[in-house]
């Protein structure tokens, strides 16, 4: 395994392994850039096929999270951490102690929180090792409901976009997952007045937003083919690809989830079939800014209030890619870089 040659690695300014044998601990926790402030990002749990997929995992979301908190305007580097293992079945109390042993070694230079494969329960165990977790039940807990605002603001400033106004009555969402974010934004959907089409691989959750949102269910594997006007992806990364990019049966895409570009080139891709894309890490930021809010003592009016920000954000990104000709995606990570790197500047300048 080569960190310093590895694809993923982006001048990170430190990755850590840690391991601890009598609890089956396996970690690595990456910072990408503390400019703006200390690293916070999620501790994901995944079985990953070997270590060189955990290295890239970390080091990818890592960075990910520097241009998240820039453009959120948040005061936080981009971190994260993998445990390697199956949440299912490797997950014990003593795992999770260690994990947080680890965090605090780095003394707040990384702040964690739950990701996939973690919960806020989970939080609570890390939180008796250190102060740097994040999302613990006596504090924010569920990032959830934050984030799937963020996206409905940041799907709305899409549509106002593209229609001049941002009314969703009468429009169609196809909304492929409806687990914790995608049944929320369901219910911002249905509330404005969108007509929802939904799929899920759990029957069950589909049967709900039937009942509950007279939703029209699709098959899993069909969903991005759907008429509609916006398709919303809140389950899986990379599901825009070369395969599913030509299929797109709505103009806008807008979703929470991470990673929904395949490759970067498929922001290129996006903009030549004329579909205008909202960058996942851009719309999906509600979560980061909920712990932010709600650490500094904010209600959940404070929270949803700081989140509506994205909208404007979405917006100024929109709008700086059509007068620039350039892909949304492009627009945010410059937007993201000219304030993380502008701190980078000013202290070699001083
Ligand atoms: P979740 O696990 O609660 O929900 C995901 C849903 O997608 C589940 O209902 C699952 O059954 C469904 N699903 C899985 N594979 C599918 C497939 N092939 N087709 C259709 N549905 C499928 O996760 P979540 O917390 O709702 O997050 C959704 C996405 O948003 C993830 O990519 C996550 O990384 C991202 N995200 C979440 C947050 C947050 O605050 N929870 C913040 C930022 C980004």
């Amino acid at each position: 395994m080569s960190v310093f040659a590895s694809p993923d690695f982006d001048n990170h300014e430190l990755v850590a392994f840690g391991s601890d044998p009598e609890s089956g601990l396996k970690a690595i926790i990456a910072i990408h850039n503390s400019n703006l402030g200390p690293a916070l990002g999620g501790c994901r749990m995944w079985p990953y096929a070997d270590d060189d997929a955990a290295l890239r995992d970390v080091l990818r979301l890592s960075r990910g999270m520097t241009y998240k908190a820039a453009l959120a305007g948040l005061p936080y580097g981009g971190g994260k951490s993998v445990i390697l293992g199956d949440p299912k079945t490797q997950k014990t109390e003593a795992l999770l102690r260690a994990m947080g042993r680890f965090v605090d070694s780095l003394g707040g230079r990384y702040h964690t929180a739950e990701d996939v494969g973690t919960t806020v329960a989970d939080m609570d165990v890390l939180r008796k090792e250190t102060r740097y977790a994040h999302g613990f039940s006596a504090s924010s807990g569920d990032p959830s409901p934050a984030t799937a605002y963020g996206v409905f603001m940041g799907l709305k400033a899409a549509v106002k976009f593209r229609h001049g106004t941002d009314d969703l009555d009468g429009l169609t969402v196809a909304l492929q997952g409806l687990g914790n974010v995608g049944r929320r934004l369901a219910r911002y959907l249905a509330d404005a007045g969108a007509a929802l089409i939904v799929a899920d691989i759990d029957e069950t959750r589909v049967a709900q937003a039937v009942h509950d949102f007279g939703a029209v269910a699709a098959a899993p594997d069909a969903i991005h083919r759907a008429k509609a006007d916006v398709f919303s992806p809140c389950a899986l990364g990379a599901i825009l690809d070369d395969k599913t990019i030509p299929e797109l049966g709505a103009p806008i895409v807008a979703g929470a989830a991470n990673n929904q570009l395949a490759e970067p080139r498929h922001g290129a891709a996006l903009k030549a079939r004329g579909v205008l894309y909202a960058p996942d890490y851009l719309v999906n930021a509600g979560g980061l800014i909920d712990i932010h809010v709600g650490e500094a003592g904010g209600d959940e009016k404070a929270v949803l209030e700081r989140t509506a920000r994205i909208y404007a954000t979405a917006l100024e990104v929109f709008e700086r890619a059509a007068a620039e000709d350039a892909p949304t995606g492009a627009i945010a990570d410059r937007m993201a870089e000219e304030r993380f790197r502008s701190k980078e500047k000013r202290r070699a300048a001083a």
